[in-house]
């Protein structure tokens, strides 16, 4: 029928069922990036007959699927990533989360999953967060990560758009990401016969079919003794993102100019939220000059050959930003000389973010749960 949606059902009618069997917390100290979790999820059904079911918060469980789940057939599944932060206060804050539900509302449009409503659903997950507040660690370099997730259970194995949906989200206290507490910078390889994602495809979007086909080429990086990948494209060898994060070259331009410069959002780009927030940052600051557009390797190396780039960082809600110290292109190495220059700038973005993230200063961007 052409039946308008229903959005997903208001927030205020959530349910609650408490887990009583509550689990011990981890040591901040311990922790390993998402093999945590807290002891209860949110889960919200669609199914086309009768549209939103009320969203619950209930014990942490295992899902029960029909084995045709589209999901797992055709991989129409979509995820957010994000953080809740203790702060000096002991407040809980997030961090720009309507960016992450804007990013999630995009990726259900082009997944053909019914669409929902932004601001219920982020009601629904900082209710989560309120219901696992004492897993939001005790520490100034670690956070809660929140991993909102949407799926196709379509019990059928037509390739069609799917008449049920289940959106859950989860959580789990991680620690920081440079566990020496100081920036360590990453060696990556460029190696042009691997492709990300492609003009007129979906890496603008989060779905998990992106990230799968990413392993094989992360560990032929770890096996050529770099720790991630430069994602490259097209004829002029574009440099497009780092890893799961996205990339930022501060040099001087050929016109003499300090510049900050960032692939653009093209399509084969994931808009992140940090990404977003270091270049709102940049242009509020205008000291120097904020570009988004694309650079080639050739460029790239001719640059680096001349002595005119500064730092090379990726930036991602893992780490907020990290330093880039070397590249493999075509089996030689390039040094990048990110730390010896600081790095000035991928630290300045670094505690601008991190002060906002854990309270030292106020900003709008970290809303309080
Ligand atoms: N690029 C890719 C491919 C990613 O998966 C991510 C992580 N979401 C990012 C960049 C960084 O995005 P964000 O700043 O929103 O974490």
């Amino acid at each position: 029928s052409s039946a308008p949606p229903r959005f997903l059902s208001q927030a205020a009618d959530l349910t609650i069922e408490r887990n009583t069997a509550g689990k011990p917390k981890p040591d901040p100290a311990s922790l390993v990036f998402g093999k945590q979790f807290s002891d209860h999820m949110l889960t919200v059904y669609w199914s086309e007959k009768e549209g939103w079911k009320v969203p619950q918060i209930k014990p942490f469980q295992n899902l029960s699927l029909h084995p045709a789940t589209s999901a797992l057939h055709y991989s129409i599944e979509l995820f957010e990533g994000m953080k809740a932060f203790r702060g000096v206060d002991n407040h809980i804050r997030l961090f720009r989360p309507n960016l992450n539900m804007e990013r999630m509302h995009r990726t259900a449009e082009r997944s053909c999953l019914p669409l929902f409503d932004k601001v219920e659903l982020l009601e629904c997950i900082r209710k989560l967060v309120e219901v696992d507040q004492d897993w939001v660690p005790y520490s100034l370099d670690a956070s809660l990560y929140i991993r909102p997730t949407y799926i196709g259970i379509e019990p059928s194995l037509g390739v069609s758009r799917a008449s049920q949906a289940l959106l859950f989200c989860i959580v789990g206290p991680v620690g920081p990401y440079f566990t020496t507490g100081a920036f360590s910078p990453v060696s990556l390889l460029a190696d042009p016969s691997y492709v990300r994602a492609w003009r007129g495809g979906v890496g603008a979007y989060k779905m998990g079919g992106n990230y799968g086909p990413t392993i094989a080429v992360q560990n032929e990086a770890i096996k050529q003794g770099c720790q991630q990948v430069l994602w490259l494209y097209g004829e002029q060898e574009e440099i497009t993102e780092v890893g799961t994060m996205n990339l930022f070259i501060y040099w001087t331009n050929e016109g003499g100019e300090r510049e900050l410069l960032t692939p653009p959002l093209d399509g084969i780009i994931l808009p992140g939220v940090t990404r977003q927030s270091l270049l709102d940052l940049a242009r509020e600051w205008g000291e120097f000059k904020v570009t988004e557009r694309t650079m080639g390797m050739k460029e790239l190396l001719g640059a680096l050959d001349s002595g005119r780039i500064t730092e090379v960082f990726g930036a991602g809600t893992a780490c907020v930003v990290c330093p880039v110290g070397s590249l493999l292109y075509k089996g030689k190495t390039y040094q990048i000389p990110t730390m010896q220059n600081g790095p000035d700038l991928a630290k300045r973005f670094h505690k601008e973010l991190t002060d906002m993230q854990y309270g030292r200063k106020q900003s709008e961007w970290a809303p309080l749960v």
